[in-house]
């Protein structure tokens, strides 16, 4: 999608250093992160928001959660533990309109959000 910055950065178009990626992910660093470890993961295809997932896009949620615990390990924050958070549409916070998935760590997480 011509506008979409998050095709962009999945395109290699920003400056944006990708920490994972394959034929249908990507993972890089949220510019304002919220925690210590804040990660992005998001599908190379362009779904704007999560209900708009359709059958052949499913696979994608399990590739996702397969990369974010990978990319945990990696950070070092899978003893301790993480949030992985979705928000979809304007009532559950959602700013970019390419469907994303935020991995938290490495500080003590607030439970429950949506606060
Ligand atoms: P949302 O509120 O849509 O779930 O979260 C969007 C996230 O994208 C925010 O945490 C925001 O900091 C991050 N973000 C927005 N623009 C950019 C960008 O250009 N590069 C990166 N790396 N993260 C971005
Ligand atoms: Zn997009």
């Amino acid at each position: 999608m011509a506008d979409c910055i998050f095709c962009k950065i999945a395109a290699g178009e920003m400056d944006t250093e990708l920490l994972y990626e394959d034929e249908d992910i990507v993972a890089f660093e949220d510019i304002n992160p919220r925690a210590p470890t804040h990660l992005l993961l998001i599908p190379r295809k362009h779904i704007a928001t999560l209900d708009e997932l359709q059958g052949e896009d499913y696979h994608l949620l399990g590739d996702i959660y397969r990369v974010a615990n990978q990319l945990a390990e990696e950070a070092g924050i899978s003893d301790n533990g993480y949030q992985i958070i979705a928000n979809c549409k304007e009532d559950g916070g959602q700013v970019i309109y390419h469907i994303h998935f935020h991995l938290l760590g490495g500080r003590k997480l607030n439970w429950p959000p949506g606060e």
